[in-house]
Order: structure tokens, then C-alpha cells, then sequence
């Protein structure tokens, strides 16, 4: 007897096509292969977004796309290991992905977005899909998430405090805490500029693309990761999963054809 599942890739095309023909949502988790941590492995960001995702679609009854394991990093690429496509081919081919589900029926995309460097082509991403198949799609990253709905968990770094607690919850046989480093000293750029986790002018961030800060040294950024552990991870976690379960139920209730 098949078990029930909200995997898309373990129905059959006939059980996909009938959920579709009920339910127009589908979840495409987006992840990186990239340094987050001499403790950490190069797959954190597509391992997080992954598990949450199939949370998310098993919580509110939608189906969860495989996760598409690459994304867009310039800033680690000196880093071994990490693997990072143009933002140009990283937009052509989650279009295709999210096309593919588009031309089968699904009109409402939800992105569980794992790796920051992602955000801006996502939602370019949203415009495209919306655009050419009437398509609404949200995006969401845990870490910008998460402080805003509990701000007892800040989720400051990169590889840190607050994501090593998040792979300790979900795969704590893949993080190696004996090998975890406090962050480099963030980088002077100028009297009031520093990099670090974010870059700050007088303390307050705006972006700019810095590469060489970091490279070299321990690779995580922010929260040091001593103190990692698997209550906090599975607290932000759950956070996570369960604002975009409820966003689901929500973006259900759009009426597109009078939007
Ligand atoms: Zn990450």
C-alpha cells in the first residue's frame, strides 16, 4: 500500500495531475553548496531549505518540490567545494522549474529560499513566473523570518550560533564541533565601514558586495557557534514552518482571476 506523501517527486504523474487539480500550490525549496564553517558541511543551506520544505508541504497539504541544491555566491568562491552558478543561468533554470509546474496547473509558488545570495533572483523570479503564467509566487528565508516573528532568536550569521543549531536539528551527524572557529575580526573598509555578517555604516547595514573579507580563515560569519545546539535549531525551525504553513493557507484563499 503507497503511503501518503506531499513529495511531488514520489507521486506518480496521474496523482500529481489529480492533486493539481485541487490544490495549485507547490513549494520549491532553494539551497548552496558553499563553506559555512570549518564544522559545517558545503550543504547547509540545501539541506535546511529541503527539510523545511517537506515540513511545510506535509503541514498544509501542499506538494514539495526536490530541492534545487545549486544557487548564486560570488562572495565564498575562493572557498574549495563551494559550487555557484551565474545569476543569470540560476533565474533561466528555476524559471524552467517553476514553469514546468506552471504549465501543469500550478499557479501558486511558494520559494523556501536557504542561501541569502539568492533573494534578488527570486524575485526577479516572481515578476517572470507572474508575468507569463498569472503565477503568484512568495519567497521566504529563515534567517530574515524568524527574528521578526520571535525576536528572541536573532539569527545573525552565517554558519553560526543560530544556523549550526538549525543542521544540529536536522542532521547533527554532519556537523563537526570540535572543528568550529569564533568568526575573523570583522573588516575595517573605512573609519565607519566595517564587513563582517552584514556591512555597516555606523553600526547600521546596507548592502554591498565585499569578497575577499572572509576568505581564508573559519568561513562562518556572525554568532560564534559555540553553544550550537539542537533545541535552539529545532525552535527557529519550527518558527519557520509554521508561518509558511499558514501563508499557504493564505495565498490559497487569492483569487487570481480578478487579480
Ligand atoms: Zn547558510
Amino acid at each position: 500500500m503507497k503511503r501518503k506523501t506531499h513529495l511531488a517527486a514520489e507521486l506518480s504523474w496521474t496523482e500529481f495531475e489529480e492533486h493539481m487539480g485541487h490544490d495549485d500550490v507547490i513549494i520549491i525549496p532553494v539551497g548552496m553548496l558553499e563553506e559555512h564553517g570549518r564544522h559545517n558541511p558545503l550543504g547547509t543551506d540545501t539541506f535546511i531549505a529541503g527539510y523545511c520544505a517537506a515540513l511545510i508541504g506535509e503541514r498544509s497539504g501542499a506538494l514539495a518540490a526536490p530541492v534545487f541544491p545549486y544557487g548564486y555566491g560570488p562572495e565564498g568562491k575562493k572557498f574549495p567545494g563551494q559550487v555557484s552558478l551565474s545569476p543569470q543561468l540560476l533565474r533561466k533554470i528555476l524559471y524552467a522549474y517553476g514553469a514546468s509546474y506552471a504549465k501543469h496547473g500550478a499557479r501558486r509558488f511558494l520559494f523556501v529560499n536557504g542561501h541569502g545570495g539568492n533573494a534578488g533572483i527570486l524575485r526577479m523570479l516572481a515578476g517572470d513566473l507572474w508575468h507569463d503564467y498569472h503565477a503568484l509566487c512568495a519567497s521566504t528565508e529563515w534567517w530574515q523570518l524568524v527574528p521578526q516573528i520571535k525576536p528572541e532568536l536573532p539569527c545573525n550569521d552565517h554558519g553560526g550560533f543560530y544556523e549550526t543549531s538549525c543542521m544540529l536539528a536536522i542532521k547533527p551527524d554532519l556537523v563537526d564541533m570540535s572543528r568550529a572557529q569564533d568568526p575573523v575580526p570583522d573588516t575595517i573598509l573605512s573609519e565607519n565601514i566595517r564587513a563582517g555578517y552584514t556591512v555597516t555604516y555606523k553600526g547600521e547595514p546596507f548592502f554591498a558586495a565585499v569578497d575577499d573579507y572572509r576568505l581564508g580563515r573559519a568561513g562562518n560569519l556572525g554568532a560564534p557557534p559555540r553553544g550550537a545546539n539542537e533545541g535552539i535549531g529545532a525552535d527557529v525551525l519550527e518558527a519557520y514552518i509554521d508561518y509558511n504553513a499558514g501563508l499557504i493557507g493564505e495565498l490559497r484563499k487569492i483569487d487570481l482571476k480578478t487579480r
